[in-house]
């Protein structure tokens, strides 16, 4: 198949272009290379035949248009998004341009294509929008986990960005019947995440022998899955999802930041020893505001209707990652200066 991606530099839009080039599909990846975008993520297929690279920002519609037409896909991954709470506490302006504005460009993009296709290629276009849990909200201790019903109820600019795209990608289905599918995923983790993020930060922070930063007391929540297994699940909604339908993804993992951030220090005393336990530079921060304390995601639907389930648990995966990471120090390293003076990555 001909598959364009939009993202396809980034932490998970590269994983779904690694396999779907291994698999033998075409992929036009779309990227804008901001600071989130990183060549070295997809440099292992980065020649190989099938594949091919466009520096589009997702706002640009000319640009995005001249793409469907030259490309033909017959699908459409659509990640590209700015993707950091925090950085969204600090600038709203950019996630609502990108998120929003660069989602609608997509989705109109797409529509003007699928009407010019024939009937049986009309039928068989998909259009997947990648979302995240965030736009559910934020959890009790003791709530039931989000299902695809749980109402809207977004808490940070990020999370209203993302929101809002899904209701725009809704709207493109019953407005005009662009073959659409929305995702909801929780956290997710492994290689070639921006090392502003929660687990590359401590990995760097641990090995840096400085403090390593933790929102609060660490008792927010966190639903964590394998990027591998949200990789999978995206092209099982692709392959088995009903259009205008939408799936959560979720690892059935949940754990206290600190007691993730704990985990870490354990797996890293093993693997790369220092005379004190990393569990020693733990330093609690001044919490983020509007803060979500708890996600958890309930996936059955997926697991019913996708055939759907995770396959790498938080155990092994949180292992492969930290092995990752301390085999590619000069990606932890990336943008550090940057990092340190946003006071991002907790
Ligand atoms: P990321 O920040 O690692 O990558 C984003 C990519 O989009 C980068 O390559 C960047 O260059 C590109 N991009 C940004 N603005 C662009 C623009 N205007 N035009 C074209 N490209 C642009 O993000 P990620 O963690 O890989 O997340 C990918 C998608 O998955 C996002 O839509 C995010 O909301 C969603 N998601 C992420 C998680 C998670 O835990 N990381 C969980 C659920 C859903």
């Amino acid at each position: 198949m001909r598959i364009l991606v939009t993202g396809g530099c980034g932490f998970i839009g590269s994983a779904l272009v690694r396999k779907l080039v291994a698999e033998g599909h075409d992929v036009l990846n779309l990227d804008a290379l901001t600071y989130a975008g990183d060549e070295r993520s997809i440099a292992e297929i980065a020649n190989a035949q099938g594949y091919q690279f466009r520096k589009v920002d997702i706002a640009d519609a000319g640009a995005v248009a001249s793409a469907f037409a030259d490309f033909n896909p017959h699908r459409v991954f659509h990640l590209a998004a700015e993707s950091h709470v925090d950085r969204s506490i600090d600038g709203p302006g950019i996630f609502i341009r990108t998120n929003l504005v660069g989602t609608s460009v997509m989705l109109d993009s797409a529509r003007e294509y699928w009407r010019g296709l024939d009937e049986l290629a009309r039928a068989a276009f998909r259009f997947v929008h990648v979302s995240t849990d965030e736009v559910y909200g934020t959890l009790g201790f003791d709530d039931p986990a989000f299902t695809e019903d749980t109402p809207y109820a977004p808490n940070s600019p990020y999370a209203a960005s993302k929101a809002g795209a899904d209701h725009l990608a809704r709207a493109w289905v019953e407005t005009y019947g662009l073959p659409v599918i929305i995702t909801n995923c929780s956290n997710n983790y492994g290689p070639f995440q921006h090392p502003e993020k929660l687990i590359p930060t401590v990995i760097r922070t641990a090995l840096s022998g400085g403090d390593i930063p933790v929102y609060g007391k660490g008792e927010n929540i966190r639903d964590w899955l394998y990027v591998s297994d949200h990789v999978a699940g995206l092209m099982a909604a692709a392959d088995a999802g009903e259009v205008g339908r939408k799936y959560n993804f979720g690892g059935d993992a949940e754990r206290t930041n600190i007691d993730l951030v704990r985990t870490l220090c354990r797996l890293l005393d093993d693997k790369r020893p220092s005379p004190k336990p990393y569990e020693d530079q733990i330093r609690f921060v001044a919490d983020r505001p509007g803060h979500d304390m708890r996600y958890a995601v309930n996936s059955a639907r997926a697991r019913a209707e996708l055939g759907w389930a995770p396959s790498v648990t938080l155990d092994s995966g949180l292992s492969e990652t930290v092995d990752w990471y301390l085999a590619h120090p000069d990606w932890l390293s990336r943008d550090a200066a940057e990092i340190a003076r946003l006071g991002l990555g907790r």
